[in-house]
């Protein structure tokens, strides 16, 4: 199963609506089907589910029966049949079949049952659920946040922006082969938009692959972090290492203080350990800034050890 048709099972499911989002929701399933005209009301789907929501809401909605084929390869037509049955369909939501373009009749949207202490109108919410059921799809939050709707009409198309826009939606409107797409990417809402039309269930889903997107993050930026510390280490160690080589091959460590010399066969003979283990494995036990205050020492002698030679001679 697809998140899409996880969605589209949710909203299938919603039952016990007021007659107001009855209407709205056969209205948006409708208008955003294949056709809304005259001459064809129709959709087309692969989901078996979404056609009988169709026919069902058809029924309720306008007392007309549509009418389903099913192709061999396993496409759902559901569509009115006869000129006098179309008109009256088109009737019920106000529409002639003979307007120059679709548009979204808001008038249809009466929001009679709508809860004061909502927010959302209730034949809003039922709208988008019948327009999501007809042309929308949503990608597998695991790997892209992604809902769209695939429009035939540009015009219809913008007003569906507009009424997402209107709830705070972040849509966007794109030709894609010749089709208008209204898609939202961030992923708040998604949630937001999925809320709205019931789909409760998938809105958590993406929440939950949320919060777990930012632990796995949270980790890998910590172990970035650590493996950053781990190679400045090692990289220290090196130009210390290379710098009592040379002290050697000058022939200046000889003439170096004890504990500069201890300081440096420790750290040559461990170059992995951290300044402050090699603290704890001198005699007496030094601070890691003492450690570190030494090394530092021993790098400036052996780029300059005639000068430094000069100040031992001198103590
Ligand atoms: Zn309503």
């Amino acid at each position: 199963m697809s998140f899409s048709s996880d969605i589209k099972d949710e909203l299938i499911k919603i039952e016990n609506m007021p007659p107001c989002c009855t209407h709205a929701m056969a209205y948006g399933m409708l208008l955003f089907g294949r056709s809304f005209s005259l001459g064809d009301i129709s959709l087309m789907t692969d989901n078996e589910s979404v056609a009988e929501k169709y026919l069902s809401l058809a029924d309720r909605a306008c007392n007309i029966s549509a009418e389903l084929n099913v192709s061999p390869a396993g496409k759902y037509t559901a569509f009115f049949d006869g000129d006098e049955n179309r008109k009256k369909v088109l009737s019920v939501f106000s529409c002639t079949g003979t307007e120059r373009t679709l548009r979204i009749d808001r008038g249809n949207l009466t929001n009679d049952a709508a809860d004061n202490d909502e927010n959302t109108s209730c034949c809003d919410a039922a709208f988008l659920r019948g327009v999501f059921l007809s042309c929308g799809t949503a990608s597998d939050p695991n790997k892209s946040y992604h809902l769209e709707f695939v429009v035939s009409y540009k015009t219809l198309s913008l007003d569906l922006m507009k009424l997402l826009n209107d709830y705070g939606i972040k849509a966007k409107h794109m030709v894609r082969r010749y089709v208008n797409v209204i898609y939202i990417k961030d992923s708040e809402s998604i949630e937001e938009l999925l809320t709205m039309m019931g789909a409760h269930i998938s809105a958590m889903e993406i929440m939950n692959i949320k919060i777990y997107k930012d632990v796995r993050n949270l980790t890998n930026r910590r172990n970035n972090f650590e493996n950053a510390n781990l190679s400045r280490t090692v990289f220290a160690s090196f130009d210390q290492v290379s710098a009592i080589r040379k002290l050697k091959s000058d022939g200046v460590f000889s003439v170096l203080p004890d504990d500069l010399k201890q300081i440096a066969t420790l750290r040559i003979d461990n170059p992995d350990a951290s300044l402050r283990e090699i603290g704890e494995m001198c005699e007496p036990k030094m601070s890691r800034s003492a450690v570190n205050h030494r090394l530092k020492k021993l790098m400036s002698i052996s780029e300059n050890p005639e000068k430094e030679e000069e100040k031992i001679d001198e103590q």
